[in-house]
């Protein structure tokens, strides 16, 4: 079949340019034009200031096939960085990528906790420079900073209904605050499908069709990749699984509903099972009575999973009942999107995944609706704790490649990097 000229939608020449040369890894002026579309004139002028920004280089020249060898194209990987930060109630992340979205530096810092958020904006500004400053990186050469938390997000600026432990982050903006307090620009994301893009470009989901990640920090949400491509819904807000129904009659849950996974579940409901059992509480090493000031729900809940790693009966039990719970709103998902693949992260699931992941499986093992076609697997993150800031990260990256547009999904430009690469680019 002939490769029609991919029709591109892209605000600028520049941006589609650039996204097909890091795609294709290298590719020659010709290669451009046919996988463009463009026309030789105009990859002529794109490519030249390209080069002369410094964001890629010639590379050598590719094998001839008859007439005279072409010049290869690269991108130029410590030509720009950007910061990702995952920003959640009991952590802050942070990396910093080049343009290929390697990591160069990471780091973690206390939690959003119970501060008032100008001054955690404040803390953040100043990690932000120590991270690029200990990278011994040019904060001009740094594109802008992607930040991630729990959602729901509003498009434009932050956080409208937040959960529970943030919600003295309601209304704040966000985005426009950051943006002031470090001079870099913002790219705001749900942490969730951040933690699934990080994944993907970790290269732990490649050759995966349709893939969620399966995110459990202090909420419990997922991200949704198909075909490389993160399905953000109309707002940025899809894949919050921890409002899947389990139970119509259910406890009431922060967001309105009842029953849902997250407040049946969820880490906050495994603490509070924790508390309600003296033994259970004593095992895991609670804090007496309501958690103090430096104890979150993320920490206690890692306790709980310890102890019941430890083999206390009482403390696996509870954990088990979530992984159930858990399970159920995984095949759920699974059945809506027919994934083949699921990958169990964030920071709880850093500690308690491999208690989860049998239970999960097994689940849709036995009961996903197209089990006789295909199986889904199930697998534990290795990255678990930073995937949502490399995947932030990778939002910037993709906002300098692939211009964003209100409304479409953000990182076109992570469509098939192979296919890209299949294109003629030696010839
Ligand atoms: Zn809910």
């Amino acid at each position: 079949m002939g490769a029609p000229a991919r029709a591109i939608p892209h605000a600028s020449s520049r941006a589609a340019v650039l996204d097909v040369i890091r795609a294709a890894g290298t590719i020659s002026r010709v290669g451009l034009i046919q996988a463009t579309g463009f026309t030789g004139a105009t990859i002529s002028t794109v490519v030249r200031k390209l080069i002369e920004d410094g964001l890629v280089v010639e590379t050598g020249r590719a094998e001839s096939t008859g007439g005279k060898p072409r010049v290869l194209l690269q991108l130029k990987a410590s030509s720009r960085y950007a910061v990702g930060v995952h920003l959640d109630h009991s952590g802050i992340a942070y990396v910093l990528t080049d343009l290929s979205g390697a990591v160069v530096a990471r780091m973690t810092r206390a939690g959003a906790g119970t501060d008032d958020p100008p001054a955690v904006v404040e803390r953040m500004a100043a990690e932000v420079s120590t991270l690029i400053e200990g990278a011994g990186i040019d904060r001009a050469r740094v594109l802008g900073i992607g930040l991630v938390s729990p959602g729901p997000l509003t498009p434009a600026s932050g956080m409208r209904l937040a959960p529970p432990v943030m919600r003295h982050w309601a209304d704040f903006p966000l985005d426009e605050r950051v943006q002031r307090a470090t001079g870099l620009p913002v790219v705001l994301g749900n942490d969730a499908t951040a933690a699934a893009l990080g994944e993907y470009w970790s290269g732990a989901v490649s050759g995966s069709s349709t893939f969620a990640a399966v995110y459990v920090c202090t909420g419990i949400g997922s991200g949704i990749l198909i075909n490389g491509i993160p399905y953000n819904g109309s707002s940025g807000n899809a894949g919050e699984i921890g409002h899947i129904c389990l139970d119509a009659d259910g406890p009431e849950c922060w967001c309105g509903a009842r029953g849902c996974t997250e407040v049946l579940a969820g880490p906050a409901a495994v603490v509070a099972r924790a508390r309600e059992d003296a033994g259970v509480a004593r095992a895991a090493g609670l804090a007496g009575g309501n958690g103090r000031g430096h104890s979150s729900v993320a920490a206690d809940f890692a306790a709980v999973a310890r102890a019941a790693r430890r083999g206390e009966p009482g403390a696996r039990a509870i954990v088990d009942r979530s992984a159930r719970y858990l399970a159920v709103a995984t095949r759920t998902l699974a059945n809506v999107l027919d994934l083949d693949r699921v990958v169990l992260t964030g920071q709880s699931l850093a500690v308690a995944g491999s208690m989860y992941q049998p239970v999960v499986q097994e689940e849709l093992d036995r009961a996903f609706f197209s089990r006789a076609t295909h199986p889904v697997a199930v697998q534990v993150s290795t990255s678990a704790a930073t995937a949502p800031a490399i995947g932030a990260a990778t939002m910037v990256l993709q906002s300098e490649l692939v211009p964003l547009q209100p409304g479409t999904r953000i990182p076109g430009g992570l469509a098939r990097p192979e296919q890209a690469a299949a294109r003629p680019s030696g010839t």
